[in-house]
């Protein structure tokens, strides 16, 4: 089977100033699609050949590994941005973060304390784990959370092609950014 780059929920421009069309242009347009493009070229001659790209996230190591998780771990990412994003959840989501983690406000400084010290490429999540509570994990280079039985909610793309070309090494500012694009809603969906 041929995997395919999904369609942007979005036009390049609609999460500026936050995100730029620049930044869209090379990491969706050109990072995105380039694992995409070498996912299909590593994939024949493998088990892999009919899986799921979740069953490839899940089972797979290697090149197939690396760039099927990449593929999974931005399409995500993408689709939970809105142009209307930013505020705060609301409803099931809301209580599940203020059990875990006593406020909204605190969840946000502890999920941004963990992107921010992440150290080299990687990604931060808020996940569900096996018990049904919320968890931050960090995972480097193409991890995904799925290997470890935890259902992803959101997650923040951690590499410098992320956030270099809108930020330089200002981290911070990329995570203040981050909190203003969020769709709450994609996320309590996901729940
Ligand atoms: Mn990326």
């Amino acid at each position: 089977m041929t995997h395919t780059l999904p369609k942007l929920p979005y036009s390049p421009e609609a999460l500026e100033p936050h995100i730029s069309k620049k930044t869209i242009e090379y990491h969706y347009g050109k990072h995105h699609m380039t694992y995409v493009k070498k996912l299909n070229d590593l994939i024949p001659g493998t088990p892999f050949e009919e899986s799921s790209l979740d069953e490839i996230v899940i089972k797979a190591d290697g090149g197939v590994f690396n760039n099927g998780a990449q593929v999974w771990n931005h399409t995500f990412y993408w689709e939970g941005f809105s142009p209307n994003g930013g505020g705060e959840p609301e409803g099931k989501l809301k209580e599940a973060i203020e059990a875990k983690f006593g406020s909204f406000e605190k969840f946000k400084e502890e999920f941004t304390g963990a992107a921010t010290t992440l150290f080299g490429s990687g990604w931060t999540w808020l996940v569900r784990n096996q018990d049904g509570k919320l968890e931050i994990v960090k995972t480097g280079n193409a991890g995904n959370p799925l290997r470890d039985g935890k259902t992803p909610l959101l997650t923040c793309d951690m590499w410098e092609h992320a956030f270099y070309l809108d930020y330089q090494n200002r981290k911070p500012e990329y995570l203040a950014a981050f909190w203003k694009i969020v769709d709450w809603n994609k996320v309590a969906g996901r729940l």
